[in-house]
């Protein structure tokens, strides 16, 4: 059954205070969240693993972190905000002068009221992260300072669904699971991704999805380490983020701009409300930019509304449930499930009466005085056998006539009834 905006909503709020990095506990608890949803495969790499140009890091572990006032109050406290701690802090224990501590707090004066979110993933640090107004008003004096982290040797933890289909071809789908205490980066496209997986294995397939869930770059890097022999076998795929925030939706176009997987998106997203966006591949983002290094060239695609900096609360405690919309997270996964659609129905169009336009009242398709066909699936039929000269395809008819997918793939199969269709 589709969820509904509210069970998505629900999902990224049990996702949302799960303590997330690339590594460690949080991670493993979030992919157990989300194997309630959908079956998941969990791949854990050690430590020292080479993957590609990088290396499996140490994994992470925090505890308890905080800092308390020259008065003994608590004034920053990890239980209270992930957010507080630098991601991958090294540990730390003792007293500080405030002139001392500055070194190690960092605050967003453009954003004065929000915890900022940092991380210190590969040069070893610490730190916390605090409201410039709450830091701007700390007195002089002794301040007392405990992260309590591991960092050590461990693994990386991936999930993987790999819903198996009718043909040897392969779709991937990517989600980052690395940060914490953020709704629509990322809690949203976990959300989105484990529903949509949930779909995929609700029917028969023809291509096979591999459904990833992993942290960003090193994950994605990891999983391509460690799929080589399945790289062939992929025909394109999506990265699906950020995508629960009330902004349009914004496709990112893989490297060439023009795969099966571009053509469907666009296609697709075309018909979605007003104000989407579609902007070319570029080597920063999220991990379609690892599919589409140059060893690679994977026609991956990217979903995702407000993305990167595009909007204020990005990468801040504003970042929150507030800011996700379940009816964001509807459409989001509606125009995914669609594109999906569209790729497993996609065919080339041969028109079996192509010489004038066949008699589609003979055939009971015509639409008279409560015939069956709507206008639009009227329109659609009549592109799909104008599109059907053996060089174009599904994608073509939807992209041509901005005709709605599910019209024109019941127009497509009403055609194949009548044997209009090769
Ligand atoms: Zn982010």
């Amino acid at each position: 059954m589709q969820p509904d905006g509210a069970t998505l909503h629900d999902l990224v709020r049990d996702l949302y205070p799960l303590r997330r990095s690339i590594t460690g506990n949080g991670v493993r608890e979030t992919l157990a969240l989300l194997q309630r949803v959908t079956p998941l495969a969990v791949h854990e790499v050690p430590t020292g693993t080479p993957v590609l140009d990088w290396e499996v890091p140490p994994e992470w572990n925090l505890r308890s972190a905080w800092i308390e006032a020259p008065d003994g109050r608590r004034i920053v406290d990890a239980a209270v905000s992930n957010l507080h701690v630098v991601g991958y802090s090294t540990p730390v224990s003792g007293d500080f002068q405030l002139e001392d501590l500055q070194a190690h707090l960092h605050s967003d004066p453009a954003r004065p009221d929000v915890i900022p979110y940092r991380t210190s993933y590969y040069s070893p640090a610490w730190g916390f992260c605090l409201a410039h107004r709450q830091r701007a008003a700390l007195r002089p004096g002794r301040y007392r300072v405990l992260i309590d982290a591991s960092l050590e040797p461990g693994s990386l933890s991936y999930g993987e669904a790999v819903i198996p289909g009718s043909m040897p071809d392969e779709f991937v789908i990517y989600t980052h699971t690395c940060h914490p205490s953020l709704a629509n980066d990322n809690a949203s496209g976990m959300a989105v991704c484990a529903y949509l997986a949930r779909w995929l294995r609700s029917a028969p397939r023809r291509l096979t999805y591999r459904v990833i869930f992993g942290p960003g770059t090193i994950g994605s890097i990891t999983w391509l380490a460690r799929n080589h022999e399945a790289i062939p076998r992929i025909a394109g795929g999506l990265v699906v983020a950020l995508v629960g925030d009330r902004g349009p939706l914004v496709y990112k176009r893989s490297w060439t701009g023009a795969s099966l997987v571009d053509r469907a998106a666009e296609a697709v997203l075309r018909q979605a409300p007003a104000g989407t966006r579609f902007i070319d591949f570029s080597p920063w983002g999220y991990d379609e930019r690892q599919f589409g290094s140059p060893g690679f060239r994977l026609p991956v695609g990217r979903l995702t509304r407000s993305a990167e900096e595009g909007y204020p609360e990005y990468h801040s405690s504003a970042d929150n449930l507030a800011l996700v919309d379940p009816e964001a997270l509807a459409g989001s996964l509606g125009v995914a499930q669609a594109i999906l659609r569209l790729l497993e129905a996609n065919r080339p169009l041969k028109n079996l009466s192509p010489f004038g336009e066949p008699q589609l009242g003979r055939r009971g398709l015509y639409r008279s005085l409560g015939g069956p066909a709507s206008p639009e699936l009227q329109r659609a039929m009549l592109w799909i056998l104008a599109l059907g000269d053996g060089e174009h395809d599904l994608v073509d008819a939807c992209g041509q006539s901005g005709l709605p997918v599910d019209t024109v793939l019941e127009a497509d199969q009403a055609l194949r009834a009548v044997g209009l269709l090769g």
